[in-house]
């Protein structure tokens, strides 16, 4: 296993932004990962991180050890139309799994570019399909034991679940989990994959981000309300309000967090100001 003492949050982040903790590990096999997770339970702070695509961590230290799953070995079976993924797997891993096997249910949610623990901890969505939409149940580390929890008893909701209230001491864990999908046909599959992934490239920015900044609500595009702010453009050092997509803040090369969190704070009033509206957060930011 891989163990950085002196390396930055922001080489596991997709925004690189973040600065140092007590040590990031990369566990190569869920032995290791729930080796690890012995030895800290209860005893350390920790925080499991899957490819950091929905964090925002301050640049000061943090007290606490980082558990990146990226580098863990992907797992992945198939029995009829049920798969069990470890994980580690992204989802497009996931996709390209379930297409070799004419199973239908990862094609929308391939484009968003988390793994499987850390979009069933965020609850991700696009596309009108959420990663919940096919979930049977999830084999969870806790409290030093392993079982599997079925979908009906974690809450889950629109870019929310019961794992994003975690603590830092002795957080419920995803080790894999069980998806029942529908049969399909893989030309119908992949085509469904290539338009998404189109529709993406044609209304979101490349670059480093992590994704939208505040939740859609109430049928609202967020975006919509910043850009009629005249917001998009708006620059804080390295860190700019994308002018393609006003829900996204691109990292051009050194944005700090002080940087992004000050567009993310000017959005937030601008908004409260002219349609006296509270967003709500939807990346996760770790101060
Ligand atoms: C370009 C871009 C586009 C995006 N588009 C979308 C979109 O359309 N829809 C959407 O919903 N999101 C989107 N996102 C946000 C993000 O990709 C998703 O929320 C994604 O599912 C997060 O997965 P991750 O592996 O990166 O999680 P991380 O960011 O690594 O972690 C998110 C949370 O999950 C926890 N976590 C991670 N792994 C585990 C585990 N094994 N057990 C327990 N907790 C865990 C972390 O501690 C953290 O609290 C986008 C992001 C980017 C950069």
């Amino acid at each position: 296993m891989i163990v950085k003492y002196n390396e930055n949050l922001s080489t596991i982040t997709s925004i690189g932004v973040g600065g140092k903790c007590k040590g990031i590990f990369f566990p190569e096999t869920e032995e290791e990962l729930v080796d690890l997770l012995k030895l800290f339970d209860g005893k350390a702070k920790y925080k499991v991180i899957g490819n950091g695509t929905n964090l925002l961590f301050s640049d000061s230290y943090h007290d606490f050890f980082a558990i990146s799953t990226r580098k863990m070995a992907r797992k992945m079976a198939k029995r009829k139309n049920y798969v069990i993924l470890s994980a580690s797997s992204s989802l497009f891993e996931a996709y390209q799994f379930c297409l070799k096997h004419n199973l239908s249910g990862f094609e929308k949610l391939a484009t968003i570019p988390g793994n499987i623990g850390g979009s069933l901890a965020s609850g991700a969505s696009c596309f009108q399909t959420s990663i919940y939409d096919f979930l049977e149940k999830v084999k969870i580390f806790h409290n030093g034991e392993i079982y599997w929890k079925s979908k009906y008893n974690l809450e889950h909701g629109y870019h929310y679940s019961t794992f994003l209230k975690n603590n830092l001491e002795n957080p419920f864990v995803i080790l894999s989990a069980k998806f029942c999908l529908k049969e399909g046909k893989a030309c119908s599959i992949q085509k469904e994959y290539l338009e998404c992934s189109a529709k993406r490239k044609l209304n979101q920015p490349h670059g480093k981000s992590f994704g939208c900044v505040f939740k859609n609500k109430n049928n609202q595009s967020s975006g919509m309300l910043i850009e009629n702010c005249g917001l998009k453009g708006k620059q804080q050092g390295d860190a700019i309000i994308s002018e393609k997509h006003a829900n996204f803040i691109i990292n051009k090369g050194n944005a700090t967090y002080q940087n992004i969190k000050f567009l993310i704070d000017t959005m937030e009033d601008n908004i409260k100001e002219k349609y006296n509206i509270n967003l709500e957060k939807d990346v996760e930011i770790v101060e």
